[in-house]
């Protein structure tokens, strides 16, 4: 268990697309279990491997953040099955510190994905987790929600 560097926005590895997981073998064990010790300790709700510098299609998300628990479901290979209704909503990232920004997102996101067992289940997430969803699916294929964000906030209206 380790906490891992959590690289930021000026790193091109951010753009880079990554790799489908073809084979779940101890070091992506190894690298799930160190981004929920990251993920913790950041407090963040959502993290891509990406963002450790590894080029993985794997995130996680803490879907009791809003309870101020961890309950952390790790997704290998996600694909979003199914989005419903739409929101407007302050989003921020742990790779793009001291940001944040309003986003167009679904109300709703139904992901289907693999778990570290190797078997495919779904998830559905609302508001917060469905925006969540949305942003660290973005983060596998190179992309940030500064690139796509309505507005960004001044930091006045944060601070
Ligand atoms: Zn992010």
């Amino acid at each position: 268990m380790a906490i891992l560097k959590i690289i930021t926005e000026e790193n091109e590895t951010l753009r880079k697309k990554s790799k489908p997981v073809t084979e779940i073998t101890p070091r992506i064990i190894t690298l799930l279990d160190d981004m929920r010790d990251t993920l913790i300790d950041a407090d963040g709700v959502g993290l891509a491997a990406v963002q450790t510098g590894i080029l993985r299609r794997i995130f996680i998300i803490n879907t009791s953040v809003e309870e101020g628990k961890d309950d952390i479901v790790e997704f290998i290979n996600p694909e979003i099955v199914e989005t419903e209704g739409h929101q407007e909503e302050v989003e921020g990232c742990l790779s793009v510190p001291g940001k944040y920004g309003v986003t167009s997102r679904p109300q709703k996101v139904k992901v289907k994905a693999t778990d570290r067992n190797g078997n495919e289940f779904e998830f559905t997430g609302e508001g917060l987790y469905a925006r969540c969803l949305c942003h660290e699916y973005e983060h596998l294929d190179g992309i940030l929600y500064t690139d796509n964000a309505i507005k960004m906030l001044d930091p006045e209206d944060f601070e």
